[in-house]
């Protein structure tokens, strides 16, 4: 999953952004509004936490030129104390949720992965694939449970995949989503990462669709699981 975070408070942008990537997630951050919202309208991120107060172009601003252009990302504002009329203009504006400053982290990550799993359809932040558990919020994941060690990019590849099972996924779609900004983004490595995966999970779970991509699936269901 790849997120955006768009807040000109330099050291609090760092700060969150070495706490997403910490639990998985790829995270480019932009500094200021006009970069905000080219970022927000070139890429295709998965989730964007959005501070209103910004240089150039203001967050709700960006949001509504967001929204007005049909991107539909799951955007959680970031407000100021006792400012509810921001909340309501937020809301308005298109955003799904909101965190007033300041917050601790770990509200902002359990806010993040409840609009991620909503977005995709899903219940819980535990998706199973057959006898292939992967746990979103440990940054985890078991087969016949039994835990599997994977590398922090290994795992985003398996995150994006089981929130997305059953359906194929283009190389680029996957790039897009597990890459940050400026990862030297090579659509041949993935290929590598899938490899490496399957080693770990057993070879059958993923299936290689010619020239369209790849499926997470239940190798005990065939291509029927969705
Ligand atoms: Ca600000």
């Amino acid at each position: 999953m790849r997120i955006l975070i768009v807040e000109d408070d330099v050291d609090l942008s760092r700060q969150l952004s070495e706490s997403l990537k910490d639990v998985g997630y790829a995270v480019d951050i932009a500094n200021d509004g006009e970069e905000g919202h080219f970022l927000g309208d070139t890429e295709p991120y998965d989730a964007v936490v959005l501070d209103l107060g910004l240089p150039q172009i203001d967050g709700i601003s960006i949001l509504q030129k967001w929204r007005t252009d049909g991107r539909k990302f799951p955007v959680i504002i970031l407000t100021a104390r006792d400012q509810w009329s921001e909340k309501v203009a937020g809301f308005d504006a298109g955003a799904d949720d909101y965190l007033t400053k300041p917050f601790h982290s770990e509200e902002l990550l359990a806010r993040l992965r409840a609009l991620v799993r909503r977005a995709a359809g899903h219940t819980t932040d535990s998706i199973d694939i057959g006898t292939l558990h992967v746990d979103n919020r440990a940054a985890r994941a078991f087969v016949d449970g039994m835990p599997i060690k994977l590398t922090s990019h290994e795992f985003r590849l398996l995150s994006y995949m089981a929130v997305h099972k059953g359906r194929v996924i283009s190389r680029t779609e996957l790039v897009e989503h597990i890459y940050d900004q400026d990862f030297d983004r090579d659509s041949n490595t993935i290929e590598v990462f899938v490899g490496r995966l399957r080693r770990k999970i057993g070879t059958d779970r993923i299936e290689t669709v010619r020239g369209l991509g790849y499926r997470l699936m239940d190798p005990d269901q065939g291509s029927s699981e969705e």
